[in-house]
C-alpha cells in the first residue's frame, strides 16, 4: 500500500451499507482495539480482561494451536464478529438520539472512525452506559451522576458526545488522519448548532494529549472494572475556538494542537 494514499472522510450511513462494507469495519475495530495500548485481541476465560494478549499475538499463537494461558485457563477473543456486530449496531442505531459516524479510508482500507451523538444531558448516563458499561449497570449509572453534574452547572443542555474514535495502529504516525476525524466531528456539532464536546478515553490514548492541547479537559474519571485501568472524561465546553482555527489553518493537526496557544 502506498503511504502517500490520500485520506478520504466520508460519512458513515450505518443501516444503509452493505455487508461487505459493514465487516471492513468491523475489522478495523476489532484491529484498533486488538493492537496496543489495548491489546484487546483476547482474554482469558479464568482471569477474565486483566490478562489480556494483543490480537497478533491471539492469531499467531492461534496458528500453534497454542491458546492456554499460564493459570490453567485458555484465552478467547474479546471481539467475536458477533460481538463487534452487536456493539456497532447499539451504537450506530436510531432509535433515542441520531448518531453520526465518520469513517476514514486509505484507498479501500478503513484505517479509523469516530461515533458521536448529540445527546440531551438527561440522556447523557443512560448513553454513556450503553455504550461502554460492563456488566453492573446500575452501578455505573451511580458513578456518573457526578458528570450530569457537572454538565448541569456549566449549563449545558445538549452535548456533542463522542464514544468511539479509533486510527490503526500502523496509521497512527502523525497526527493528521486523527485530527481530521476531529474536524469532521466538531464540524457536525456545527450543523446541529452544538458547541460542548464531551469525550472519554485513558491517558495511553494519544488523542488525550491532543485534546488537552485543543482545550479540552478532564472533567471526571471512573474505574474500568473490567480492565482495571481508570477512564477519563474530556469535556470542552465551547470548541468555536477550534473550529475557528479549523478554517484558518489548511492542516487540521496545526489547527487543533494551536487552538490552546493562540488568542
Ligand atoms: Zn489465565
Amino acid at each position: 500500500m502506498n503511504s502517500k494514499e490520500k485520506l478520504k472522510i466520508s460519512k458513515l450511513n450505518w443501516q444503509e451499507i452493505g455487508l461487505e462494507e459493514k465487516y471492513k469495519i468491523m475489522n478495523t475495530y476489532r484491529d484498533i482495539y486488538g493492537s496496543p495500548p489495548w491489546n484487546e485481541g483476547a482474554y482469558c476465560n479464568k482471569e477474565g480482561w486483566g490478562k489480556r494478549i494483543s490480537l497478533q499475538e491471539y492469531r499467531e499463537r492461534l496458528k500453534i494451536n497454542n491458546l492456554h494461558c499460564d493459570c490453567g485457563g485458555y484465552f478467547t477473543p474479546c471481539y467475536p464478529d458477533e460481538e463487534v456486530g452487536r456493539i456497532l449496531n447499539e451504537e450506530l442505531e436510531n432509535k433515542d438520539q441520531k448518531p453520526f459516524g465518520v469513517i476514514i479510508k486509505k484507498g479501500e482500507k478503513v484505517i479509523g472512525f469516530v461515533f458521536a451523538g448529540i445527546i440531551i444531558r438527561k440522556h447523557l448516563i443512560n448513553k454513556v452506559v450503553k455504550t461502554r458499561s460492563e456488566g453492573d449497570k446500575k452501578r455505573d449509572t451511580r458513578l456518573l451522576e457526578g458528570l450530569e453534574l457537572i454538565l448541569e452547572k456549566g449549563k449545558i443542555d445538549k452535548i456533542l458526545y463522542c464514544y468511539e474514535i479509533g486510527i490503526k495502529k500502523e496509521e497512527r504516525k502523525g497526527i493528521t488522519p486523527l485530527s481530521l476525524l476531529i474536524k469532521g466531528l466538531l464540524v457536525y456539532g456545527e450543523n446541529n448548532n452544538v458547541f460542548s464536546g464531551l469525550f472519554w478515553t485513558d491517558k495511553k490514548n494519544a488523542i488525550y494529549k491532543i485534546a488537552i492541547l485543543a482545550g479540552f479537559l478532564p472533567v471526571y474519571s471512573i474505574p474500568d472494572f473490567r480492565t482495571g485501568e481508570r477512564i477519563f472524561f474530556l469535556l470542552n465546553i465551547d470548541f468555536k475556538k477550534i473550529l475557528y482555527n479549523l478554517k484558518i489553518f489548511k492542516n487540521p493537526a496545526i489547527a487543533l494542537i494551536r487552538t490552546n496557544s493562540t488568542k
